[in-house]
């Protein structure tokens, strides 16, 4: 039986879409790559914003188009942040054509769902051997699940739930399996990083994870990169831990959201302009060549043309080396959409457009500042290149699936290796460079 799996959304999707792989293959189930071959399709929605819950529905009504234009009989489970937000609102009637939805803390129960959906006798599962089954070099691992965040404007927290760590023991297992198959970067995502173990009955923390991760990947000189920190989470002992252990990249990601004290409060988030500057101040200070990723939103309830103003100028001062840029999205059910003051959708692009720039101005030029740099660069792939083909590759710097990468003019490689690369040009987020061999 062959299970075609397509996944929507994040990264943190990606993982739960693998770990649901990895089950389904232990029981002895295969993978298609196409419609054609398969005896039933996997579909691991988003729900993070209208948009996504939009592009999970509409992909599962063409599959389910398709594969009744075909005359054939496959069921499509649906999975994840669409049946976690709607399943109690009557979406089996919404969607008949769905054989099973399945929410995201039912996952760990997909095959017996695939079994049942399958018609297959149902067998109790064999004990899981296989924890992923990420092909490549780089891996997300997710450390949390939910979020207690409860940002104004989020729909996380009615999703996904209660912030969860997960067990130490079990993350370092899936560190060492991963590592083993060959990764060399560990990517180590959830809502919201920071807080980590801090549910525990014994409390611990992301500092004590990292320490246990570093001593786990440096055997494989691998890399260990941290995404989704919040401000309040950048303690001494984390600032130290990414500073100070050999396999942690320099990398910082931390979502601002915005910079005005007012608009923060109304997000039902922490901080002030001040903060925020004196945080970023201390981590360059402590941690000098790191590369700083932000996220900022345009367009929230209640803002000003001075309060976008304040933001434009704290992003030209900031100069992040990458900044996301969204609109706000009044999303179903949150705090946020019911607040008084919603800007005109042309208002709000028209903010969105101008932190773009902002936000492009400074990105392109941190990245233009890397060239003449030799560092060492994982292999990811091979891309069409006009008649030929070239090697991508990522650095230090560049996070995989969100920064850019780099295009490799000169050398030969595989994937999956990690080698000496020269930058010799950029263009906006991306590198070139050639492989170059150290005497
Ligand atoms: S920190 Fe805020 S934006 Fe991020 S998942 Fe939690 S509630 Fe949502």
């Amino acid at each position: 039986m062959r299970i075609l799996y397509i996944t929507i959304g994040c990264a943190k999707n990606e993982v739960d879409t693998d770990r649901m792989r990895a089950l389904l293959t232990t029981a002895g189930f295969g993978e298609a790559t196409d419609v054609e071959q398969a005896d039933a399709v996997i579909v691991n929605t988003c729900s993070f914003l209208e948009s996504a819950t939009a592009e999970s529905i509409e992909t599962t009504l063409t599959l389910a188009e398709e594969i009744a234009q075909g005359v054939r009989s496959v069921p499509i489970v649906m999975c994840g942040c669409v049946p976690s937000r709607y399943a109690d609102e009557g979406l089996a009637d919404e969607l008949p054509e769905i054989a099973a939805f399945v929410r995201h803390d039912e996952e760990d129960g997909i095959v017996e769902v695939m079994r049942s959906v399958l018609g297959l006798e149902i067998a109790p599962c064999a004990p899981c051997g296989v924890l992923r089954t990420v092909e490549g070099a780089s891996a997300f691992i997710k450390i949390s699940d939910g979020c207690n965040r409860f940002c104004s404007f989020c729909a996380i927290p009615y999703i996904r739930g209660r912030y969860a760590s997960r067990p130490l023991d079990e993350l370092l297992a899936e560190a060492r399996a991963l590592l083993e198959g060959g990764v060399r970067e560990l990517v180590l995502i959830g809502q919201d990083t920071g807080i980590w173990g801090s549910d525990f009955d014994t409390p611990s923390s992301l500092a004590e994870l990292l320490r246990a991760m570093d001593a786990v990947a440096a055997p494989y000189g691998a890399w260990i990169r941290v995404l989704y920190l919040q401000p309040e989470g950048m303690t001494d002992e984390l600032i130290a831990a990414i500073r100070d252990l050999p396999c942690v990249l320099p990398y910082i990601d931390i979502p601002i959201q915005h910079c005005s004290e007012r608009i923060l409060k109304r997000m039902n988030r922490k901080g002030s302009p001040q903060q925020l500057r004196e945080l970023f101040a201390r981590l360059r200070a402590e941690i000098p060549g790191m590369v700083l990723r932000s996220t900022a939103m345009a367009g929230f309830p209640g803002e000003t043309d001075e309060d976008a103003e304040e933001l434009e100028q704290f992003l030209v001062e900031q100069s992040f080396d990458y900044c996301s840029v969204f609109a706000f999205s009044p999303e179903d059910g949150t705090y946020a959409a019911k607040l008084d003051g919603q800007v005109p959708e042309d208002v709000k692009l028209e903010r969105t457009q101008r932190l773009i720039d902002i936000a492009e101005q400074s990105g392109f030029s941190a990245t233009a500042s890397h060239v003449g740099e030799v560092c060492n660069v994982i292999i990811d792939g091979v891309e069409q290149d006009g008649d030929g083909f070239e090697l991508i590759g990522h650095t230090w710097f560049q996070a995989p699936d969100s920064d850019g990468v780099v295009h490799i003019e000169e050398g030969e490689a595989s994937v999956g290796d990690i080698v000496r690369v020269e930058l010799i040009d950029s263009f906006c987020y991306e590198m070139v460079g050639r492989i170059i061999t150290e005497g």
